[in-house]
């Protein structure tokens, strides 16, 4: 068995090791405050060590038989299956992640193994033909070289595997850079599955660290050609220019404010359902949550009534506790902004027809109808057990509800007509949208991505295969060719 929670160091060039720089940071378990461990922080210097070991190693690796490559992820599935539960101990313990959450998260990195072990081989490029006699195209596909992961706390085990798999299988060396409130399930948990799975060392690094202390070099840095970064629109808009700067490709998977509309001739209490897990999953802070549920004015009472029927059996408290279903959010300043958008909610004129108590870092359900699309609640990303209820009389009036946010991740529309749900479902303006389901679904092998402040690129399956590789075109000319002034 793997012991995950003494994991508090860096893992660079094959090493574990303390971070250099003057820095503790403590680890703090964010339902009842104890540190989980201390550890001292990378340094700008620990960076550079990291990227020039993944660049050293790299190359090699990308020479590596696909058949052994792939073994390592076959490999690191089994290492997640025989550690399964210490996994979950350490997601409910450094996340607040219910069991039912930490389940989830593990199934979601099983099958990300599973699709990054069959990316080696998928590595084809093409030969095409040339308007010049004699000579041969071919496009091959190659690695881009260092991947940069940046992950967010949420779901750090899924999140940050979601790049650091197929940027590997792909023939990548990767630097990962966990959120610093989940420096193990997003970073060195990782580390210890694949130096387990017998990747080689030195080729994936990880560096627990404040920003603070390496401010943008991450991704100024001249090694890595790719970063991946996953998390708030805020950041990820800095992120974006400086990559941008610095010509680097770069991927953004970015906040949400998704929508789910049930219209009139919708299975009620099968949308509830949708509604509420898509809603309540981990506290509400997934960026796919159903933050906004815009119901048809014909069925809107009894949706209502059901639905709150359904939040009120919603258990709060100790993640630890196999019957909760609400543990606590991230952290106290996480408390604190929720807490300010529910007033601001109150002073704009919605209702909160369920407004539970903050207990710590428990926000318990708040439910809010009489929200209209102006409200600052319906326009602000809620990483939070918070719902806004909203009316509407007509299908083009649920789309433009839906539609008016900067966000663009995913969503859903529940009906019995389901070329009705799919035409509208074109309407919608985000890069996924889901007919009779919830709004939180990511498959291994389906595009994955949002559009508007949602972000920029798409992952999973072969878009994470373009993703992480690019195209070299190698020309041969067989046959002897003329030139001028010869
Ligand atoms: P965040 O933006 O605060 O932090 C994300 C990561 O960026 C952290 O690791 C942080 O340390 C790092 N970071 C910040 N500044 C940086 C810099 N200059 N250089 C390098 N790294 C830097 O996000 P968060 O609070 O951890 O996550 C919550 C947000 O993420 C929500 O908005 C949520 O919707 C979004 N999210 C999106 C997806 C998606 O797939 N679209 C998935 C999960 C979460």
């Amino acid at each position: 068995m793997l012991n995950f929670k003494t994991l508090n160091s860096q893992y660079l060039n094959g090493e574990w090791r303390e971070g250099t720089s003057s820095l503790t940071i403590e680890n703090k378990n964010p339902y009842n405050g104890e540190i989980i461990a201390s550890y001292k922080a990378a340094s700008l210097e620990d960076l550079d060590v990291a990227y020039k070991s993944s660049e050293n190693v790299q190359k090699q690796w990308a020479k590596t038989n696909p058949i052994i490559q792939r073994n390592v992820f076959d490999k690191a599935y089994n290492i997640i299956e025989e550690n399964r539960e210490a996994i979950v101990d350490v997601i409910i313990d450094e996340i607040g992640g219910t069991r039912l959450k930490a389940e989830f998260e593990i199934g979601l990195v099983q099958n990300m193994l599973k699709e990054a072990a069959s990316l080696p081989m998928r590595m084809n490029g093409s030969i095409l033909p040339s308007p010049i006699d004699g000579k041969e195209n071919r496009v091959y596909r190659v690695p881009v070289g260092v991947v940069g992961v940046i992950s967010p706390f949420n779901f750090p085990f899924f999140l940050s595997m979601k790049s650091v798999a197929p940027a590997l299988a792909s023939g990548n060396g990767v630097v990962l850079k966990p959120h610093e409130h989940t420096p193990i399930t997003g970073g060195t948990m990782i580390a210890k599955i694949f130096e387990s799975a017998g990747l080689p060392k030195g080729l994936l690094n990880v560096i627990t660290t404040e920003i603070s202390e390496i401010g943008d070099r991450f991704v100024e840095h001249p090694i890595p050609r790719a970063i991946s970064f996953t998390g708030s629109t805020k950041t990820g808009k800095h992120i974006g220019e400086v990559a941008g700067r610095n010509l680097k490709e770069v991927h953004l998977e970015l906040g949400g404010n998704s929508a789910l509309v049930v219209l009139e001739d919708a299975d009620i209490d099968l949308a509830v359902s949708a509604a509420v897990f898509s809603r309540f999953t981990h506290q509400g802070q997934i960026c796919m949550s159903a933050n906004r549920i815009i119901i048809h004015e014909a069925i809107y009472d009894e949706f209502v009534e059901k639905y709150v029927s359904k939040v009120s059996t919603l258990t709060c408290g100790n993640p630890k506790d196999n019957s909760t279903i609400i543990g606590p959010l991230i952290n106290e300043r996480q408390v604190q902004n929720t807490v300010a958008l529910i007033e601001k909610g109150i002073e704009e004129g919605a209702k909160p027809i369920i407004k539970g108590n903050v207990i710590g870092n428990i926000v318990e359900p708040v439910v809010f109808t009489e929200v209209t699309p102006d409200m600052t609640i319906a326009n602000e990303e809620f990483f939070a057990p918070v719902v806004s209820i909203m009316k509407a009389s007509s299908d083009e009036e649920a789309i433009s509800i839906a539609n008016q946010t900067p966000y663009g991740l995913s969503g859903a529309i529940h009906t019995r007509n389901v070329e009705r749900g799919a035409e509208l479902a074109k309407l919608m303006d985000t890069g996924m949208i889901h007919i009779n389901d919830g709004t939180i679904n990511d498959e291994p092998n389906v595009a994955f991505g949002g559009v508007k402040n949602s972000g920029v690129g798409r992952l999973n399956g072969e878009w994470s295969l373009d993703a992480f590789t690019t195209t070299k075109w190698i020309s041969i000319q067989h046959e002897k060719r003329s030139y001028p002034y010869s």
